[in-house]
């Protein structure tokens, strides 16, 4: 199991591939922060009712350092395969590799 850093580090390594100098449109910062945790939103075939235990979208959130402004990335578009999402799962009893 990888520790949180590391797997912030292969979304930071993602990331960067699909954009390599992201600046943010409200304040123009580019130091961004990778949230601890996932946001994960249901996808549901009715518009009008929310579906729990289905499909969903699994998303990271990434937020500009300065002004807060937050962006959610969607895992699977930024390259990570589905098989792979169990090993992205944070915990915070693991202690980074020496
Ligand atoms: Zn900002």
């Amino acid at each position: 199991m990888l520790s949180k850093e590391e797997i912030k580090a292969q979304i930071i390594k993602a990331l960067s591939t699909k954009a390599p100098k992201p600046i943010c449109p409200i304040c123009q910062n580019d130091k961004w922060k990778v949230a601890d945790g996932y946001v994960v939103l249901p996808v549901s075939p009715n518009p009008r009712e929310i579906h729990m235990g289905g499909r969903i979208h699994p998303l990271v959130a990434v937020s500009c350092s300065k002004c807060g402004n937050t962006h959610l990335i969607n895992l699977i578009t930024l390259g990570f395969k589905p098989e792979e999402l169990p090993n992205l799962k944070v915990s915070e009893d693991v202690e980074p590799k020496q």
